[in-house]
């Protein structure tokens, strides 16, 4: 079937309260032409991420949210609505099971045959939970990512460092406007032109070397934030770089090394034909420069994409020397209750985030990078969809932006209710030993008790609707994550339910990390009033 959706905008309801109208309207968000990849397939992003299983189930889902009542909860089982049941004005409006399976049976295999049996669909994080905003998140968690790695060795900014990077993809392409933004110079190395084409034209990326020497000039030379983009395959630039002793201080890469007929090996053209081993055996090339760069005293990290792993099997032994970006700059992040936090107007008035994010702004005075980063999205994020925002706040300071957007809304300086939820990549609802919960400090990477809690936790304290998925960002059989959305729409119920919601679900992060046993997990718990009956302190 072939529809365009788009969410409605403005202050009148087709469903009888608030929290309904939001799902609906962020569910149809989710396909916006604007929003999704393949909005005709109801697949909104990474790879096969769905909104909704087929298109009777998405009808099925707004007939049934435009007639339940505000003591009444929709089931939906991976994208299907199977049953309202009787609760009360507390509970989720909505639960949502995404693709979960069991423990033996989680794998794709199981999962595809599942699938064509119509049984199931892949929820990805937030197709299935109905809170993707665009590329908009990509770019936030790559900037924090560049930001923590300025706190951890620049002093908090990468003005006049260069960073060397690989990949200007679809997720790899938010990385020059990163960088830019944490203040440095990148250099970034694409063996497509097309796609240093798209990134130039979007404002992503600011020049083209036509040479290694040309790149070196401009970066050497820049006297501000600066992306260069430059053609050349990884394998062959970056020992050449190394070679030449240039003056990297950071280095990572985000082609597509997960996929080894994905990665372009020295010698071939993108959409030429090669084998595993020619890949392997240029990612070994690739990966001993890094750690060369390394070894010559630069911030070296794996950017999630199993460059290491690949290299490893292109026989280059020291390929694990460096870490994975999440245990290098994530986790001390995670032990604060820090995460993806971000919001949707639903009104649809750019005006209104503008007037949020000034209210994020007066809130927290002192937040460096946060005020960096809410300018600069402010000037150069163009809204998917309905207009929409993220940054990254920890506990004790995700509550206070709920409240204040809470008081927003009664007080009409924003024109209609905001929509409050998080990726599921975030501090204490997921479990996924090659990603976030990679390298934990006491082996727990693969306890998945953790998202489940979490999904309780979100349900016991009064979130509009929580989701339990079962493969994202990783794939079926390698992460279980929750998710929570929750609406401000100006009344004291919703301030009650904001005020726990948003206080309980990052203290899960802070929760999990101090049972791991990381020691800025205790400090932020003490200070931050978390309760954690067993904690060494
Ligand atoms: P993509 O396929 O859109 O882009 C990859 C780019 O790498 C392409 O433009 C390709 O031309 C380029 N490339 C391939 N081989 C190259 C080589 N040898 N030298 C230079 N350029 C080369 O992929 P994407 O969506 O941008 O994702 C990039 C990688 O990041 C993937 O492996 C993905 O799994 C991983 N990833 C990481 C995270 C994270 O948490 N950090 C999240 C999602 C994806």
């Amino acid at each position: 079937m072939k529809t365009t959706i788009r969410a409605a905008r403005g202050t009148e309801l087709s469903c009888r309260s608030w929290p309904q109208e939001a799902a609906l309207r962020m569910l149809h968000n989710n396909l916006d032409p604007e929003v999704a990849e393949h909005p005709e397939e109801l697949v909104v992003y990474g790879g096969t991420g769905k909104a909704a299983r087929d298109w009777n189930s998405f009808h099925a889902i707004g007939r049934t949210l435009q007639t339940l009542k505000d003591d009444e909860t929709l089931l939906v089982q991976s994208g299907k609505p199977v049953g309202v049941l009787q609760t009360h004005e507390w509970a989720p409006r909505v639960l949502i099971a995404n693709s979960n399976l069991v423990g033996d049976w989680a794998t794709w295999d199981e999962f595809r045959r599942l699938e064509a049996l119509g049984l199931t669909m892949y929820g990805q994080m937030t197709a299935g939970s109905w809170i993707y905003i665009g590329t908009q998140g990509i770019l936030q968690g790559t900037y924090e990512t560049f930001a923590a790695v300025a706190d951890k060795r620049f002093d908090g900014s990468l003005a006049g460092t260069i960073t060397l990077t690989g990949g200007l993809g679809g997720m790899g392409g938010a990385q020059p406007l990163a960088v830019a933004m944490a203040g440095g110079v990148a250099i970034c190395v694409e063996v497509d032109r097309t796609r240093i084409q798209r990134r130039l034209e979007t404002g992503y990326l600011d020049v083209e070397a036509d040479s290694i020497d040309h790149a070196l000039q401009l970066a050497t030379s820049a006297t501000g934030p600066l992306s260069i983009g430059l053609l050349g395959n990884c394998a062959d630039v970056f020992p050449e770089l190394l070679r030449r002793g240039a003056p990297i201080d950071v280095v990572t890469d985000q082609t597509s090394a997960h996929d080894p007929l994905a990665y372009v090996p020295s010698g071939f053209a993108p959409g030429d034909e090669w084998s595993v081993e020619q890949a392997r055996e240029s990612m070994a090339r690739h990966v001993e420069a890094m750690v060369g760069f390394q070894d010559a005293g630069a911030e070296v990290f794996d950017y999630g994409n199993s460059l290491r792993a690949e290299a490893q099997l292109g026989g280059y032994e020291r390929a694990f020397d460096y870490p994975g970006f999440v245990p290098a700059y994530i986790r001390p992040l995670f032990c604060e209750g820090r995460g993806p936090f971000r919001w949707a107007a639903l009104s649809g008035e750019p005006a209104d985030i503008a007037a949020t994010d000034k209210a994020v702004l007066e809130l927290f005075p002192e937040h460096e990078s946060l005020h960096r980063w809410l300018k600069l999205a402010a000037e150069k994020v163009q809204f998917q969809g309905l207009p929409a925002r993220i940054c990254w706040l920890g506990q004790g300071e995700r509550h206070l932006a709920g409240l204040k957007f809470n008081e927003l809304v009664e007080s009409g300086a924003v024109q209609a209710p905001i929509v409050i939820g998080r990726d599921h990549l975030d501090c204490g609802s997921v479990a996924s030993p090659y990603r976030e919960t990679e390298a934990m400090l006491d082996g727990s990477d693969a306890i998945a008790d953790w998202p489940l809690l979490n999904a309780m936790v979100n349900v016991a304290s009064g979130a509009s609707w929580v989701s339990l998925h079962h493969g994202g960002g990783v794939g079926i059989g390698r992460s279980l994550h929750a998710g929570q959305v929750s609406v401000a729409d100006g009344t004291e119920l919703a301030a009650q339910k904001l005020e726990r919601v948003l206080t309980n679900d990052p203290a899960m992060g802070v929760i999990r990390h101090v049972d791991a046993g990381y020691e800025r997990a205790e400090e932020i718990a003490a200070e931050r009033d978390v309760r954690v009956p067993m904690a060494a302190a």
